[in-house]
């Protein structure tokens, strides 16, 4: 299957390793592709193991894998990449009332001990 990330590569060349474990993403902007992919897979478990753990509290899992699972997923967008630990992106999605929705946000990422992790997300208009 071709990755639900929009690289153009196959899910296995692509945000798979990330989400099994046996790699991690090299830098944000691929945490963030991947993060999109478990979105639309969904996998919960990899989007709370990826964010930074001093901010799991404000997040679950569980509605972490409703949401991804409500919405259908439809293309990542990468807007702009202003450092080496913020992307801006646009999330295209459709919501579970079929209407299409875009999620535009400017996400931090912080590298702790060689692995990348989402800190917050600023969202944008
Ligand atoms: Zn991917």
């Amino acid at each position: 299957m071709n990755c639900p990330c929009c690289s153009g590569k196959s899910y296995e060349e692509c945000c798979k390793p990330y989400h099994t474990g046996e790699k991690h993403a090299p830098n944000a902007e691929a945490l963030m592709r991947s993060r999109f992919s478990a979105f639309a897979i969904p996998n919960g478990e990899y989007l709370m193991e990826t964010t930074l753990p001093s901010k799991r509290k404000f997040h679950n899992k569980k509605d972490l894998q409703e949401w991804g699972e409500i919405n259908k997923w439809m293309k990542l967008e990468i807007v702009n990449k202003p450092s080496i630990s913020k992307v801006e992106f646009k999330a295209f999605y459709t919501d579970d009332e079929g209407n299409n929705q875009i999620h535009h946000e400017l996400s931090t990422f912080k590298m702790v001990q060689n692995r990348w992790f989402y800190v917050s997300g600023e969202f944008l208009e």
